[in-house]
């Protein structure tokens, strides 16, 4: 109910706004950061790109805002990420009242389209118990391997509310993906003495960019997605390091970092916060900046 007096109050701000005030760019709200950046990359100057939040968050538990609604009342384009990652938005999509951004419209993108996902489960996940990855692993925005697939997903939602940019957005993506290859020559050989090494995760954010550079994720502290550890668990995973010398343990700037590394120093390892996303760090503040900070400050400590 509330999220219906909230839609008749944007509803009745936006009427101030208008057309007059439109500016000639086409307004895109992306869910997370990551997206945001790479809608950039596409966009180049024709866009305008607003995230719905921000790089430290927790995306699976992002709280749906006044304020999202706002943004996407005048949205031409939403870029998702799906896989369960950021179904809240449909919430917001709701109370903001913008046919353009409904489920099934052109102005409705999720980019994990082609994606190759991975952690499938095998057995039916009940959501009830809390694992919120039921699809499989939705982390996938931060494999630079994967830009190219997400890219052309952005691109194609672009091209269909502007089609007569089409060209301008083909350049710019292959402009930035250029620029990405050169840099993935670099990360490689950066991660190259490393390869093979085994690392715990906290939440298991960080697969698809493991498996990227040939580095195993052994273990995750959380019992499952989603799910706090337990004592027993903690044990296990303690233990698992201990065997397996393992030197890292990845924790998320949003998570229990104390937890980390705890077992991180009773197991002789050592806990590291990485960018989960876009500005999840410091220094990280676009697509490039963040893979590169996750590169560097994991060879340093896996050395
Ligand atoms: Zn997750």
């Amino acid at each position: 109910m509330a999220v219906r007096v909230l839609a008749l109050l944007l509803a009745l701000l936006a009427g101030g706004v208008g057309a007059a005030g439109a500016a000639s760019k086409i307004r895109v709200v992306t869910t997370i950061p990551d997206l945001k950046s790479l809608t950039e990359a596409v966009g180049g100057d024709l866009v305008e790109v607003d995230s719905l939040t921000r790089g430290v968050q927790n995306f699976h538990e992002a709280e749906v805002r006044p304020s999202m609604m706002l943004k996407l009342r005048r949205a031409d384009l939403l870029v998702e990420n799906g896989l369960d990652l950021d179904t809240w938005v449909d919430v917001a999509v709701q109370g903001a009242n913008n046919a353009n951004i409904i489920r099934g419209a052109p102005g409705r993108i999720e980019v994990s389209r082609n994606i190759p996902v991975l952690d499938v489960p095998t057995a039916r996940v009940d959501r009830s118990m809390g694992d919120v990855h039921p699809l499989g692993n939705p982390h996938f925005s931060l494999d630079p391997g994967l830009a190219p697939i997400i890219t052309q997903n952005i691109l194609d939602g672009l091209a269909r509310v502007a089609p007569q940019h089409r060209a301008a957005f083909e350049r710019n993506r292959q402009e930035f993906l250029t620029r990405l290859d050169s840099e993935m020559g670099r990360w490689t050989k950066t991660l190259e003495p490393v390869r093979g090494a085994k690392v715990i995760g906290y939440h298991p954010v960080f697969v698809y960019f493991l498996t990227r550079f040939g580095l195993v994720q052994a273990g995750a502290l959380e019992d499952r997605p989603g799910i706090p550890a337990s004592p027993q668990h903690v044990a296990q995973i303690i233990q698992l390091i201990k065997a397996d010398r393992i030197k890292v343990v990845l924790v998320e700037p949003w998570n229990d970092v104390k937890l980390a590394e705890r077992v991180a120093q009773e197991a002789g390892a050592r806990a590291l916060v990485i960018a989960t996303s876009v500005g999840a760090v410091k220094g990280t503040d676009s697509y490039i900046a963040a893979i590169d900070y996750n590169v560097r400050s994991l060879a340093e400590a896996l050395k």
